[in-house]
């Protein structure tokens, strides 16, 4: 069937991609270019089980796009039945509160919102003004990570500051993953019928990590602000702490503001503690290898994931389910393990034989039989909810 969609993703120094066909349930091809804007450039496509490499001339995120557009010209077959193209986007502030087929004022609405996300909103840009010359006939989307959290309550969503900041230049909490959340709702009603009327916490723990509480579908709170770098700690990233250290630090080391929010931002998480990686894997064989600043990084990540998933409990009138995802979530038998240890007041608990031996990639109920919360593993698909998305705004 001729359904196809072609979903790109574009970081600040990355574009992901892939080709996503049957309703979004088969995956054709997908690929990353990476260290886009320096000389290092390559691109790398996976296709039927093999991986091709290139290295990428210009390394923008043009000639990413670009390449994407040869391969597709080298498979006809493929080609054929793309019916449209979605796009990530970070930051949709106040505008979008859903996702939008992309015309000239998704565009300009998109650039309005580049203030609050200026390392990726020019780079989302750029990703669509190449796709819309490049396939100039496939209608193409915008789907926002933000959209979900539009949902929030104004108590929530502000910050008790001034209130002219937020009226005159939206400063409040905005939070991301909201493609990750919006996809566990859906899933989660598939397999446990009625759990779209009941409270859902969900922990998107990966490089980037953050909470959401879902009640009756819709987000009601989320730890991430108007950045990203708001509430859990996570793999580069400090998370919440008191907002006098930005002034510290930059005393400390004589540093402009943006070169303290960069050590807060890139500098710290999991790798400023353990002095060793951002990478959880990593940490955790080094643990285990007897590294004990491995082992207070992960034990730090793992209370201050707890702390935040109670934190945004409080939106919800019953934790019916606690589900896990992102890559930390999907596959870290140990942080979940010690994330419930410390939620053992709230009555939720795992099962430690069947969170252990959870298989890769496979949805699973690890709850223990006491635990008042049904906790769940469910592995995250952004792809698929920005493939449907896309064909249900062509439809529409
Ligand atoms: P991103 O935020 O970049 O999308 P991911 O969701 O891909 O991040 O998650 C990346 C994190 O998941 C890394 O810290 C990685 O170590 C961790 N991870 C992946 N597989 C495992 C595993 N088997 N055990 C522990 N951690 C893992």
């Amino acid at each position: 069937m001729k359904d196809s969609i072609l979903v790109i993703n574009c970081g600040s120094s990355s574009l992901k991609f892939a080709i996503l066909a049957n309703a979004g349930q088969e995956t054709l091809m997908e690929g990353i270019a990476d260290q886009l804007g320096s000389n290092n450039s390559t691109i790398t496509f996976k296709y039927q089980g093999k991986k091709l490499q290139k290295t990428l001339a210009l390394g923008s995120h043009e000639s990413a796009v670009k390449e994407i557009k040869a391969w597709l010209d080298l498979h006809p077959a493929i080609n054929d039945l793309l019916v449209g193209v979605g796009h990530r986007i970070v930051h949709g502030g106040e505008t979008f509160k859903q996702s939008a087929l992309i015309n000239q004022d998704v565009i300009n609405g998109i650039q309005e919102c580049a203030s609050l996300a200026p390392l990726h909103s020019p780079a989302h840009l750029k990703g669509i003004n190449i796709s819309l010359t490049l396939f100039p006939t496939l209608p193409q989307a915008a789907v926002f990570d933000t959209s979900f959290h539009q949902s929030l309550s104004e108590e929530q969503f502000l910050y008790p500051i001034p209130m002219d900041f937020y009226r005159e230049h939206h400063f409040r909490k905005y939070g991301f993953h909201g493609t990750s959340y919006r996809y566990i709702s859906q899933r989660l009603a598939q397999i446990w019928k009625g759990s779209e009327q009941q409270g859902v916490l969900v922990a998107h723990l990966g490089n980037g990590a953050s909470t959401c509480a879902i009640n009756k579908g819709k987000s009601s709170d989320t730890s991430m602000g108007i950045t990203p770098l708001e509430g859990l700690m996570m793999g580069t990233r400090s998370g919440s702490l008191d907002p006098s250290l930005l002034t510290f630090i930059m005393k400390a080391k004589n540093l402009s503001a943006d070169e303290a929010l960069d050590v807060l931002n890139k500098k710290s998480g999991l790798l400023g503690v353990s002095e060793l990686s951002n990478d959880c894997r990593t940490l955790e064989e080094a643990m285990e290898s007897g590294d004990e600043r491995a082992k207070l990084a992960l034990d730090m990540f793992a209370i201050r994931a707890a702390k935040n998933l109670a934190s945004v409990a409080t939106t919800l009138e019953s934790i019916d389910h606690l589900v896990f995802t992102g890559g930390i979530g999907e596959n870290s038998s140990y942080l979940r393990q010690v994330i419930c240890n410390h939620l053992k007041a709230l009555n939720i608990g795992i099962n430690s034989t069947l969170n252990k031996d959870a298989p890769r990639g496979e949805t699973l109920n690890i709850s223990s039989n006491e635990s008042n919360t049904k906790v769940w593993i469910i592995p995250t698909n952004e792809e698929l909810m920005i493939a449907l998305d896309t064909i249900s705004l062509i439809q529409h």
